[in-house]
């Protein structure tokens, strides 16, 4: 045996450290003998001074056992990143999370001791939040939402027990993202597509000479991420209403419960009730700012009977949402603005300022840092086309992946968090629209990490 491989400390040892004792009740004992076995292969290597064992597997351990999420500042100006989780919640969503996490009375009635309707807080604020619904519903997410009405109105899941059509316009058969097709998810219900109208243009006579005694429901989905300019023309939801007959379903896609102004292509669930849908589905982590969730907004009436249909399918009990996603729902209905809305209503001028401010703090520790304007976007699959006045912080491109691989940097004091930027004209640009301004200092903290520790030169 080598001299090296014996100073190695044994496992038990080492895990018999109480500060590794106690790391093991917080993480596992399995997770924390996998980084103590990573220490151990740095002494045998020569890297890491026997005695330092511990405190090298002190310092390797995540904060959570859910160590392989971390955490990630967007900086990329796009408001409803995709592959960063869309909507971050606000403070008060995640205060409700963990509330929820325990044992909490998601389905009892405190007061009688006896079972109570599932998620009625969140249900609540949502029939509040819109006040021209009749009923509303919660499932998984906006697919979840479509797929429950297609099987219920069309699918092979109907009452009827034979597939219907869906009326619906071939401009929008649309690709979400990441390959999901919107045509493709109503086709596995086992419902029938009736396609009306062009890819550019259709128009109220194309509904009506395919609406017919199988349509189950005509759907109106938004094109959410991209637009058709030119000559094309489409049919409007009063327009639709205006045909009466089978059900008509508007899939608005982001969320928004009411117009915004900043965003006056963007549909809104009171306006699409109000213009005469009989159903609303949305999506809960896009504009809305919430947990991903599916949202079910009935019109009085007609809607509201089908809702209650809807909450009775069978299929609905696959698609439920858990306790956690109610109480993050209601906390972002109820509660202060979201994050995403604050981005959204972010004043360019504190935006620049803010700029500024990281930039010349930046440049006074040595940094190549230079504040610029830019152009944020809402991202998500969500108002295309829109484009938000911001600022940034340029960088030169070298930073960009060392910001985005913390543990890569060589020190850790700042915590394990990930900034992306965006690369534009050969620059990094940490964009300020996404981000609250209380971020700002950890982003300076991540900036300065790399810039010092040598990584980039
Ligand atoms: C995003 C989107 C969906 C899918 O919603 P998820 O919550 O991602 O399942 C469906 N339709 C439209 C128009 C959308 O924009």
């Amino acid at each position: 045996m080598s001299d090296v491989r014996r100073a190695v400390p044994r496992t038990d040892t080492v895990l018999a450290a109480p500060e590794l004792a106690q790391a093991q009740r917080r993480l596992g004992r399995a997770l924390v003998k996998r980084v103590v076995a990573d220490a151990q292969r740095r002494v045998r290597a020569g890297e890491l001074a026997p005695e330092r064992v511990v405190d090298a597997t002190l310092a390797a351990l995540p904060d959570t056992a859910a160590g392989s999420l971390t955490p990630v500042l967007n900086a990329t100006g796009v408001l409803l990143h995709t592959n960063l989780g869309r909507a971050p919640l606000s403070e008060a969503a995640v205060a409700a999370l963990g509330v929820a996490a325990g044992s909490c009375d998601v389905e009892l009635d405190l007061g009688t001791g006896a079972r109570g309707r599932r998620g009625r807080g969140a249900l609540d604020a949502l029939a509040a939040a819109v006040p021209a619904a009749g009923a509303v519903h919660v499932v998984n997410n906006g697919a979840a939402a479509l797929a429950l009405v297609a099987t219920a109105l069309a699918g092979a899941g109907a009452a009827s027990g034979t597939p219907r059509e869906i009326v619906i316009a071939r401009g929008e058969l649309v690709e979400i993202g990441d390959g999901f097709r919107i045509p493709d998810l109503l086709a596995a219900t086992g419902a029938r597509l009736r396609e009306v109208g062009t890819t550019n243009r259709v128009h109220a006579r194309d509904y009506e000479d395919a609406i017919g005694p199988d349509t189950g429901f005509v759907l109106k989905v938004h094109p959410s991420n991209f637009q058709i300019t030119g000559f094309t023309s489409s049919v409007s939801v009063a327009e639709l209403a205006g045909l009466g007959g089978p059900p008509l379903v508007v899939d608005i896609g982001s969320g928004l419960l009411a117009p915004d102004p900043l965003l006056p292509d963007e549909p809104d669930a009171a306006t699409v009730l109000a213009d005469g849908a009989t159903l609303v589905t949305a999506s809960g982590d896009k504009l809305l700012g919430g947990p991903q969730a599916g949202l079910l907004l009935g019109s009085p009436g007609a809607g509201a009977d089908l809702v209650q249909r809807l909450r009775r399918h069978p299929l609905a009990r696959a698609l439920r949402v858990d306790k956690l996603t109610l109480a993050a729902l209601e906390a972002t209905l109820a509660g202060p603005p979201t994050p995403t809305a604050r981005a959204l209503h972010a004043d360019p001028a504190v935006l620049a300022e803010r700029a500024e401010t990281l930039a010349a703090r930046l440049r006074a520790e040595g940094v190549d840092a230079v504040a610029v304007g830019s152009e944020a976007t809402v991202g998500g699959g969500g108002a295309p086309g829109v484009s938000l006045p911001s600022a940034a912080v340029a960088l030169p491109e070298r930073y960009a992946a060392a910001l985005r691989q913390p543990e890569r940097q060589p020190e850790r004091q700042a915590g394990r968090t990930s900034v992306l930027g965006r690369l534009e004209g050969g620059r990094c640009l940490l964009d300020l629209r996404a981000l609250p301004e209380e971020a700002d200092e950890r982003l300076f903290t991540a900036v300065r990490t790399v810039a010092t520790g040598g990584a980039d030169g």
